[in-house]
């Protein structure tokens, strides 16, 4: 099902499902955010995956979705982009659920890595990746997908993605057959997986699922709307679908607190306090518990390879809004049960 209607670059729209009047003072507070970031060029498109490199870098769309079920957008939120790597906190949360939370821990750990997401370490006393959201604990996920579901396992994934955004999900083919093609670093964090016995399988079956999974195409709404649906316990706030159970979105979200920005993920806590998730693609995705999913694209990437526009309209956001988890005053319910 399709819960959104379109938004043309510059200008704000909202969905034409339930769109609240009140809401109003969180949209024009939205577009001037964006106008304010809107002349930042700092970063650079990511161009280690070489389709990556021929993407415009120019688009900045965010987009809000409640919990409640009405939406918020502004500028480019609905020009498509590959998801990468904000697809490891739904591959996890998929996993979770496959094979229970304490075989999975034996499997991937919580830990934040303090590395680079391509980074070829694992945990020194378990040998295990360290956790879901880097790429070795992507894989490692991949490879549970794997054993759980076969050859069916990517289908599975569009799937229960599409699910969470309210629409059936694209894929973007030039970028997966890019990356298949030159993404030898990862086939090497498949291999030494497998050699330390951390995977078990077919290496290139598992990897082929991680790059597909990479190559879903979403929107900056599609994002909104996947991070409601955790926000929301696992329900799509619109299609009423219970997408995710409430103990693995738990799990979930407290990985994407704590590991979910690659080695930016102590300050972002300590500066958005929002359990979100980032990929090369652009995108960020974040969740503010109960209340919101919040969508975000911009191209250019920071050294560590989050959106440089992102992190700005995300602090933005916190502060603006009283988001950040900790937030004394608890602006963030205040605001949401009274304004949107
Ligand atoms: N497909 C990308 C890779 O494996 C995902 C990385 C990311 O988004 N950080 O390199």
């Amino acid at each position: 099902m399709d819960v959104l209607a379109g938004a043309g670059r510059g200008t704000a729209a909202t969905s034409d499902v339930p769109v609240a009047t009140e809401g109003l003072g969180l949209h024009q507070a939205l577009i001037e955010l964006h106008a304010r970031h809107l002349g930042n060029r700092r970063g650079a498109v990511a161009d280690y995956i070489p389709q990556l490199a021929t993407v415009d870098p120019d688009p900045f769309g965010l987009a809000i979705a409640t919990a409640t079920g009405k939406l918020h957008t502004v500028g480019d939120a609905e020009v498509p982009f590959t998801i990468q790597s904000v697809s490891k906190a739904y591959t996890y949360c998929i996993a979770i659920e496959m094979i229970g939370r304490e075989a999975m821990l034996q499997r991937v750990g919580v830990e934040p890595s303090g590395d680079a997401f391509n980074a070829i370490v694992f945990h020194p006393r378990t040998n295990r990746p360290f956790n879901p959201m880097v790429n070795a604990g992507a894989i490692a996920i991949a490879a549970i997908l794997y054993e759980q579901a076969g050859d069916a396992a990517f289908e599975l994934v569009l799937d229960r993605l599409s699910q969470a955004a309210g629409r059936r999900l694209g894929f973007d083919e030039a970028v997966y057959r890019s990356e298949l093609e030159t993404g030898h670093r990862n086939r090497a964090i498949g291999h030494l997986l497998r050699n330390c016995g951390a995977i078990d399988g077919p290496v290139d079956a598992i990897l082929d699922i991680y790059f597909r999974q990479c190559s879903i195409q979403v929107t900056a709404t599609d994002l909104a709307w996947m991070g409601a649906t955790l926000a929301h316990v696992g329900e799509h706030p619109v299609t009423g679908r219970q997408v995710f159970g409430l103990a693995a979105v738990r799990d979930t979200l407290a990985v994407m607190f704590t590991c979910g920005m690659y080695d930016y993920s102590g300050s972002w806590a300590f500066d958005v306090g929002i359990p979100a998730k980032s990929g090369v693609g652009g995108g960020i995705v974040g969740v503010v518990n109960r209340q919101l999913g919040i969508g975000c694209f911009s191209p250019r990437l920071d050294a560590q390879g989050n959106s440089v526009r992102g992190i700005a309209a995300f602090e933005d956001l916190a502060s603006d809004f009283g988001l950040h988890a900790f937030e004394c005053t608890n602006q963030g319910s205040l605001f949401v049960t009274t304004v949107l």
